[in-house]
């Protein structure tokens, strides 16, 4: 069965799209089919694998409108078995205009169902909110990882977006889980990100995957490049964490 799985955390810049452009090349490298799905305006994740926004007629948008189905706007990418279904500007109109729309926290979960007998996993990266488009990835998904950066005030946050999965659970998506929080950006040789990794171990438990990706210079770069680290430098720091990452998910079935 596909697994789905939301990359989401409402705040900015923790590494969501870092997370879900390597999780999905790492996993396509261990010949999972994997769709990948930007679900933000910003179209990072599209343009970390190389398709530019400009370049975009259909996205995601128009399938959350109701214009074209899912697998219209699913392209290749560069990287083996990881496709892409894009991001647009547009998406921020999509947050005003989900409202007033009849089911508007499942559009994407109704999108996805017919390309599901063609992935192994798909990888959702949402937005820095806890909006319409977010709900959507929640209520499509089947787990959501949480990527956590090790600095100060980094749980800060987490309990409104553990509530807003709560209440997803409750009202729209009964299986919802926590994949697991992720550890990013770590740098061991900071005393204060030894500390709130030590931290967020004693709060979540084995809800924290093993698997830190440390702060490495490589996942900066690549998407400047539109590849996945992978495909920018293999033997990076950055790529073989993403690879266990991958691994580890593989392994203990959670997700
Ligand atoms: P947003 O909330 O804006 O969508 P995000 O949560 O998706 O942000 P990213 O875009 O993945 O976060 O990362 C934020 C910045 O940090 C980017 O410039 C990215 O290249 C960089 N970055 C992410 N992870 C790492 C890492 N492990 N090491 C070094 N740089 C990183
Ligand atoms: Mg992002």
């Amino acid at each position: 069965m596909t697994r789905i799985l939301a990359i989401a955390n409402q705040k900015g810049g923790v590494g969501k799209t870092t997370t879900a452009v390597n999780l999905g090349a790492s996993l396509g490298v261990a010949e999972k089919r994997t769709l990948l799905v930007d679900l933000d305006p910003q179209a990072n994740a599209s343009s970390g694998v190389g398709v530019a926004r400009d370049e975009v007629r259909q996205s995601v948008y128009q399938v959350l409108m109701g214009q074209v189905p899912l697998r219209e706007v699913i392209r290749r990418t560069e990287s083996p078995h990881l496709d892409l279904a894009p991001a647009t500007i547009d998406l921020i109109g999509a947050e005003v205009e989900l409202v007033d729309m009849a089911a508007r926290e499942s559009r994407l979960a109704k999108a996805l169902a017919p390309v599901l007998a063609d992935y192994a996993f798909v990888v959702i990266d949402c937005p820095p909110s806890l909006g319409h488009l977010t709900l959507n990835a929640l209520c499509a998904a089947h787990g959501v990882l949480i990527p956590l950066q090790c600095e100060y005030y980094a749980m800060e946050g987490l309990s409104s977006l553990l509530s807003t999965v709560e209440h997803v659970r409750a009202s729209y998506n009964p299986g919802l889980e926590i994949a697991g929080i992720l550890l990013t950006m770590f740098d061991p040789r900071n005393r204060l990100a030894l500390q709130v990794a030590d931290e967020v171990r004693r709060h979540f438990g084995d809800r924290v995957f093993r698997t830190i990706i440390p702060r490495n210079v490589r996942l900066a770069e690549s998407p400047s490049h539109g590849k996945p680290v992978l495909l920018y430098d293999i033997a990076s720091k950055g790529a073989t964490s993403y690879l266990e990452l991958a691994k580890e998910i593989l392994a203990n079935g959670r997700d």
